[in-house]
């Protein structure tokens, strides 16, 4: 029988695309993020920039996270699922979401996909943006000049990088292993990386193939 009242409980027809955009810091993920957004009406989370406006604001939370953000260290799990709980449950009538330097534990990634299993609505794919160490630290120490962000200083940027190694590398295995990584050279120029992610996800829009690496 056709189902003409819409969706049950704990599915959603229009929400089709739920997107990970994956990589080290610096790697280019908020400006490719910026652009993915654009192309497919998707609703941007980036844990990231909710930290650094609660911080702006000078809320009781960004007074909390800024002690790590400063630091180069990550927010604790808790802190970050909370909020992004929140934001995910305002956008559930959306097509879809992008989320941009989040999860960055395994943790997080389990409590993502229970959040989203829970609507029925799994990451379709995780796009992994890679970039050389030393292009990464360039990178990061030319934005400084102008970002006016408080852990783009040298010493900042090699703890995160640190801790991007340690804690956060590991969710390549954990993504591998349910088939949902798409690797992206990210060397090249911002128009280059972004034509290789659109066609990672339009082969995945119109197969449900995830290409493993897109070069
Ligand atoms: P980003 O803009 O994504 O590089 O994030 C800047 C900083 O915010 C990070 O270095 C962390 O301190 C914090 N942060 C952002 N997202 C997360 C996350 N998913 N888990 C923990 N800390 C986070």
């Amino acid at each position: 029988m056709t189902n003409i009242s819409g969706p049950m409980p704990g599915e959603n027809f229009l929400h089709m695309l739920n997107i990970v955009i994956f990589g080290p810091p610096g790697s280019g993920k908020g400006t490719q993020s910026a652009r993915i957004v654009k192309k497919y009406d998707l609703i941007h989370l980036s844990t990231g920039d909710m930290m650094r406006e609660e911080m702006k604001n000078d809320t009781p939370l960004g007074r909390e996270v800024r002690g790590y953000i400063d630091k180069g260290l990550l927010v604790p799990d808790e802190v970050v699922l909370k909020e992004i709980d929140m934001h995910i449950n305002r956008h559930l009538d959306k097509p879809g979401f992008i989320f941009d330097g989040f999860p960055r534990t395994i943790v997080q990634a389990r409590a993502l996909d229970q959040m989203l299993e829970a609507e029925g609505l799994p990451i379709s794919l995780v796009i992994s943006v890679d970039v050389e160490e030393e292009e990464l630290f360039k990178r990061m120490m030319g934005r400084g000049e102008d970002s006016g962000r408080s852990d783009d200083a040298e010493h900042i940027i090699r703890r995160r990088l640190e801790v991007y190694k340690e804690q956060t590398l590991p969710l390549i295995s954990y993504y591998m292993e349910q088939g949902k990584i798409a690797s992206i050279n990210g060397m090249s120029p911002v128009d280059q990386v972004f034509d290789k992610i659109t066609r990672a996800i339009d082969t995945y829009l119109e197969s449900q193939t995830v290409l493993p690496v897109v070069d």
